[in-house]
């Protein structure tokens, strides 16, 4: 083998779609106030000069949003240029930089879409491009050294965040304000980046049914998220089942149940009436993953996500 400084650097497309780490302050550095999804790409790998040592990198800007906005449509288009970018044998992952807010819930759909065998890294940051202490750069180095190591082939959709790599189902947000601001649970991570080295401890199995199709941008069903709560009836239910103003119509729910996934006798019944008139029902838990079930204990935010996925398969009958 040819010695390593003699070896072609391995391209990647780094793709940018806003976030925190691509905000900007709005008045003084040092204070919390910014605006997320303002600079471009290119202005981010500027900011970390050393990753022109470890890839050839291209760019492109997929979208510029706080990631609380984000939508069905730029989830639509961002799968699509990562499967075109992974389709050319010459490019050996991709990165794409993200808000922190629906991170887990891009990730867990581009999973779901894309075959596990390139490399697909998501990256964000909690404090703005333009902070004094940023965690930007260091994230996005670290997503790269991910993205090219020989040992991430076939590991499928992470996350890497301070340090740490994520699987895409099991990631999720749980800090508003510190860097350390993901978790893996109980699952734990897949592996930990110290300086150029990168440690895997496991990797993710396939997910039953995965690779789903790519819904077209307005192909995705309409499939509500609710909690059950102190003083939760029927009523919402009702209201979403039977409401004429919803377009599309109403396909799917989940709740967020109490404990072991459990809901009052009122939403219970409600949700029966629901799942008899075509609407599909799936109950997580508010607390943590629940054990057992056909769900592997998703979350209720990746719960929807995986049933979009397998509503917009359907394809959307007619409901009575
Ligand atoms: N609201 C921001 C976003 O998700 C938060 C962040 O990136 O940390 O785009």
């Amino acid at each position: 083998m040819a010695p390593s400084s003699l070896r072609p650097l391995p391209q990647i497309v780094v793709l940018g779609t806003g976030g925190t780490i691509a905000g900007t302050a709005t008045g003084d550095p040092s204070l919390p106030g910014y605006t997320a999804g303002v600079l471009g790409v290119e202005d981010l790998l500027k900011e970390v000069p050393t990753l022109g040592s470890l890839a050839q990198i291209q760019t492109e800007q997929v979208a510029n949003v706080d990631s609380k906005d984000m939508t069905f449509a730029v989830w639509t288009r961002l799968a699509g240029r990562v499967m075109h970018w992974l389709a050319q044998p010459s490019i050996q992952a991709c990165v794409i930089t993200h808000g922190t807010d629906t991170l887990e819930e891009t990730a867990y759909f581009l999973s779901l879409v894309l075959p596990l065998d390139k490399p697909v890294v998501l990256t964000a940051a909690m404090r703005p491009a333009t902070a004094l202490n940023a965690d930007g750069p260091q994230n996005l180095l670290d997503a790269v050294r991910v993205a090219t190591h020989p040992e991430a082939r076939g590991i499928g959709v992470v996350c890497v965040l301070h340090g740490v790599v994520h699987a895409a189902r099991d990631v999720a947000k749980i800090n508003t304000h510190a860097v350390e601001a993901f978790s893996s649970g109980e699952r734990g991570p897949l592996g930990e980046i110290e300086g150029e080295h990168l440690r895997l401890w496991r990797r993710t199995p396939p997910e039953s049914g995965a690779p789903f199709a790519l819904p077209a941008a307005e192909a995705w069903p309409r499939v509500e998220l609710l909690s059950n709560v102190a003083g939760t009836d029927g009523a919402v239910v009702r209201c979403l089942v039977e409401s004429p103003c919803l377009h599309p119509r109403l396909r799917g729910l989940v709740v967020a149940g109490t404990g072991g996934g459990t809901v009052s006798r009122e939403l219970e019944a409600a949700l029966e009436a629901a799942a008899a008139q075509g609407v599909s029902v799936k109950v997580a838990s508010r607390v943590g993953p629940l054990r057992g079930g056909d769900d592997d204990g998703l979350s209720a935010v990746k719960l929807r996500v995986r049933l979009l996925l397998e509503l917009a398969a359907i394809g959307t009958p007619l409901r009575p």
